[in-house]
């Protein structure tokens, strides 16, 4: 088995050096081409110097972002995506805590990037691209790694106002990998529609599973999936039969009804991650392709993006739950119940605990969020780390995993992680706000900021579109004389909800 991420594409560019691994918009990609784009890149970073450090990767969505994230890996360092349209000062907490050696961007950014990012070195992906001047070190660098290496930090957002970086190492990418590819079969015929960003780890398949298989991965667009008839355009051109999609994207088309309106595409496998996957859209979509296979993956970004699965076996009515299932090969999932005992029967509550090659490595730069969520294994003498994810859940009667809801604040907004502390913490930060809540409306998945303070509503949206992603921004204010407080004097967000929103 391959140690290294790096490791699938060297064999899969000598077993299918001409087949197309990616394609985008502009361009498609074949393994090998994609080696030597990667290898190339690696060779600038490496004459530098630099080595098992972060690389800041600033570009959309392309099979030039592909390139740079192997290029990085192949010299030995980490990479993290960032999105684009992130605001500046959300990026300027994420290179305090990241402080990369380099960033990798491409000429339509390079202006922006060098405004936004001081004293780093800037690499131009299209002229880090062109053949190495010098020898190939790429070979070198690999006898120094192990799979223990950092290949990437994927930022969350995090509770306390500072985006969290989800350390994975190349272990566990891989293990992933092995098991995503072993489980639903992909191969060289495997061909991927991408719809999540590369910085968000439901892509991972999307850009893992080529290199270990010689699949094909379309990288699409996300302003494209405004329109899902040009999607679907896509899919049949380019002949896709696997989706790795967000339940929003499912849900979008079957509420669209669009399914039967559209050519009928070859799809034989159907995964879903990241939120409830509501089972009446499931259903639409199931009666328009019963032959594929539809699963439900759970997990969280710090267990390299699925670590329990559910492959729908079975009919669901509408308003049933369906099971987060059981874990994937080489994990363990503890359910911990509330007074901290171990559960094992059906029906009762506890937070999901995760064990096993998946976990991240803990949050970069953040001893002390690290250690607060990654805990050792109360009921192994090993004393190997388990991952607390904050999630809800219990067993059904046949010893399926059945997600229940959050311990804590987060939410997930169209598919997007969110922590309400850090939108919290963004209006604390205006001074003019004295207290603030941010509240979440399930129904229509609106975010709602209630608040006190001599400022109005408009100007504090403006001000928290300038800290916030845009998905984080709340699209609803209350405005309040007086806040309401509980009797330990915190404020009453029991009180608030119940007002505002039940
Ligand atoms: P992220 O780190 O963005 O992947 O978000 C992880 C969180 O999304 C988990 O902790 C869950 O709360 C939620 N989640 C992921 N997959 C599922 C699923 N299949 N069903 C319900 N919730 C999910």
């Amino acid at each position: 088995m391959c140690k290294l991420l790096t490791d699938y594409l060297d064999i899969t560019a000598s077993v299918y050096p001409g087949k197309n691994a990616f394609i985008d918009q502009e361009r498609e990609i074949t393994f090998s081409k994609l080696r030597e784009e990667a290898c190339n890149i690696a060779n600038v970073l490496i004459s530098k110097g630099i080595f098992k450090k972060p690389v800041l990767i600033y570009m959309e969505k392309s099979i030039s972002m592909v390139s740079s994230f192997l290029g990085t890996a192949y010299s030995g360092n980490f990479y993290s995506p960032v999105d684009t349209k992130m605001p500046a000062e959300r990026i300027a907490k994420i290179l305090d805590t990241l402080d990369p050696a380099a960033v990798i961007t491409d000429r339509s950014h390079e202006e922006k990037v060098r405004a936004l990012i001081k004293d780093r070195d800037i690499l131009i992906y299209e002229a880090s691209v062109l053949p190495f001047s010098g020898t190939d070190m790429t070979s070198e660098i690999r006898k120094k790694m192990d799979d223990s290496f950092t290949l990437y930090v994927l930022f969350t957002s995090g509770s306390t106002g500072n985006p969290k970086g989800v350390t994975i190492s190349h272990r566990a990418a891989v293990d992933f990998t092995e098991w995503v590819s072993e489980c639903y079969g992909f191969d060289e015929t495997t061909v991927f529609a991408n719809q999540a960003q590369l910085y968000f780890d439901l892509s991972l398949q999307d850009v893992f599973a080529p290199l270990r298989n010689g699949s094909t991965t379309v990288l699409i667009p996300n302003r494209l999936y405004a329109s899902p008839i040009r999607v679907w355009k896509v899919i049949l051109e380019r002949k896709v039969n696997t989706l790795v999609w967000i339940p929003s994207m499912l849900s979008l088309f079957a509420n669209l009804e669009l399914l039967g309106h559209f050519e009928k595409a070859d799809l034989k496998t159907v995964l879903f991650c990241g939120e409830v996957m509501p089972v009446k859209q499931l259903n639409y979509w199931i009666k328009h392709y019963p032959e594929t296979l539809f699963a439900n993956l759970y997990g969280p970004t710090e267990c390299t993006e699925a670590c329990t699965y559910y492959n729908i076996d079975r009919k669901f009515n509408d308003d049933e739950v369906l099971p987060i299932g059981i874990p994937c090969s080489n994990t363990v999932a503890l359910v911990i119940s509330e007074d901290d005992a171990l559960v094992t029967k059906p029906g009762i509550t506890g937070e999901l605990c995760i064990g096993g090659p998946c976990l991240s490595d803990g949050y970069y730069g953040d001893p002390e969020r690290t250690k607060e969520s990654f805990i050792e294994n109360p009921f192994s003498r090993s004393g190997e780390k388990i991952y607390k994810t904050g999630d809800l859940v219990c067993y059904n009667d046949m010893h399926e995993l059945v997600y229940i809801g959050r311990k804590d604040h987060q939410v997930k907004v169209h598919g997007y992680r969110v922590e309400l502390g850090e939108i919290e913490a963004a209006a604390s930060s205006e001074e003019r706000v004295t207290y603030n809540c941010c509240l979440f409306d399930p129904e229509g998945e609106r975010l709602i900021l209630v608040y006190t303070g001599n400022i109005d509503e408009d100007e504090l949206k403006n001000i928290l579109k300038n800290k916030l992603q845009d998905y984080m921004v709340p699209s609803c204010y209350i405005h309040r004389q007086e806040m309401l407080f509980n009797e330990n004097g915190k404020i009453n967000r029991k009180a608030l909800t119940a007002e505002y929103i039940n």
